[in-house]
């Protein structure tokens, strides 16, 4: 008989250009492009193997400016199992979006989904992280991290943290 399958779909969600293809794309094919290409919307889809013989299909949504129609990110926070939340921190601004979304996520969930707040370009970091976000994620209690797309740095960390409901065997890589 076949393999009981499990569906699991993450949406990366966050300002223009804070690097949510980029990390998708670290993360499926362990590359960088310096050169940014406006994402209109991709999905892409891959096969996992979960724990005790479970097929994990996994859809990772990586989306754009057309989510800032309300109509477009209702249904697509409706179908989603988890969210990464991307900002940049060299550009502490991009933040703002996380915090709206979150917010969006929370009312619409009532609060029961996986949200991992990921600030990426960690390689252009400034020194002293931004006091405002530092307290944003204190009060939040969530999974959060630091992230290079660039570098490839914590990438396998946040797709960890993603499908942590999921019993995945070993780490991934
Ligand atoms: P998106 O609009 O959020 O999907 O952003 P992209 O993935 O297209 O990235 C926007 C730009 O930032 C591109 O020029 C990327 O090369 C660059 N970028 C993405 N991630 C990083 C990173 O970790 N470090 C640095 N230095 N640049 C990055």
């Amino acid at each position: 008989c076949p393999a009981p399958e499990a569906r699991l779909r993450l949406v990366f969600f966050g300002a223009a250009g804070v690097g949510k293809t980029a990390l998708i794309r670290r993360f499926l094919q362990d590359t960088f492009e310096a050169r940014h290409r406006r994402t209109v919307e991709e999905l892409h889809l891959l096969e996992l193997e979960a724990g005790s013989g479970l097929r994990l299909r996994l859809e990772i949504l990586d989306t754009s400016g057309s989510y800032s129609f309300p109509a477009m990110r209702r249904l697509c926070i409706g179908r989603a199992d988890a969210f990464a939340l991307v900002y940049s921190l060299p550009e502490p601004d991009s933040f703002a979006e996380v915090q709206r979304l979150r917010d969006e996520i929370l009312e619409a969930k009532r609060g029961a989904v996986p949200i991992v707040v990921v600030g990426n370009k960690s390689d252009l970091a400034p020194a002293e992280p931004d006091p405002r976000i530092a307290a944003a994620q204190r009060d939040w209690g969530c999974a959060c991290l630091e992230a290079s797309a660039k570098q490839g740095r914590n990438v396998a960390g946040l797709f960890q943290e993603l499908l942590s409901p999921v019993n995945l065997p070993g780490r991934l890589s």
